[in-house]
């Protein structure tokens, strides 16, 4: 997973801050002041902590980059064109989103839908870290290319990535495509059928 770097303070407070919420509520109320980035943080409408079921072990965690313009809005994670298609390839591969955490990688939007750069990854995965701690889903979804390398490392490719789980810290993680990938190459693009395809194959593990 991804390390902050020893000389960037603020990632540090993160890290530290992070550590002693004892439980989601606690992680949730911490994390919603940050102002770790300051660009983000100046834009940003809502810190978007992500959702976990209430009360108990989620069954997986779907973890993608970054909040977009309706998350930032609502402040919830994956509402937008986005998240009803994710919400239509769970329901598709036999998984319900209730059962799952839904996290991000950088809790608040970048400007424009920019890609976060890396301090801002670095400084936000104190928040992450912690919530895998909290919330130990057995297996991670990595939704998109940012995701997979957070989880396995900066070289990542995700077509080699895909199609099976790796172990990190005892976590099955899958890698796979972005739905926003697959909203811009279309209903018949290689992206919705991989995505569909992934997610039936983590139900199957599931089962
Ligand atoms: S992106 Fe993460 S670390 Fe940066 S200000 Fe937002 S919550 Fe804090």
């Amino acid at each position: 997973m991804t390390r902050p770097p020893r000389f960037d303070a603020a990632a540090e407070e993160v890290a530290r801050v992070a550590a002693a919420a004892l439980d989601w509520d606690a992680l949730a109320a911490a994390a919603r002041p940050c102002v770790a980035c300051p660009e983000l943080a100046a834009t940003r409408q809502h810190v978007v902590v992500g959702d976990a079921p209430a009360g108990g072990r989620p069954r997986f965690a779907l973890v993608g980059e970054a909040p977009g313009a309706n998350e930032d809005q609502t402040g919830r994670p994956f509402v937008g064109k986005s998240g009803q298609l994710l919400d239509q390839l769970l329901a598709e591969a036999g998984l319900a989103r209730a059962e799952a955490a839904v996290l991000n990688i950088v809790k608040c939007r970048p400007p424009g839908n920019r890609t976060p750069k890396a301090p801002e990854v670095a400084r936000c995965s104190g928040w992450l870290r912690r919530q895998l701690e909290l919330l130990d889903p057995p297996v991670v979804v990595a939704l998109g290319l940012s995701s997979a390398k957070w989880f396995l490392g900066p070289r990542t490719v995700l077509a080699e990535a895909r199609g099976r789980a790796h172990d990190v810290d005892g976590r099955a993680v899958w890698a796979t495509y972005h739905p926003s990938a697959a909203i811009r190459f279309g209903p018949n693009g290689a992206p919705r059928a991989g995505l569909l395809a992934d997610l039936t194959a983590v139900a199957g593990t599931l089962a």
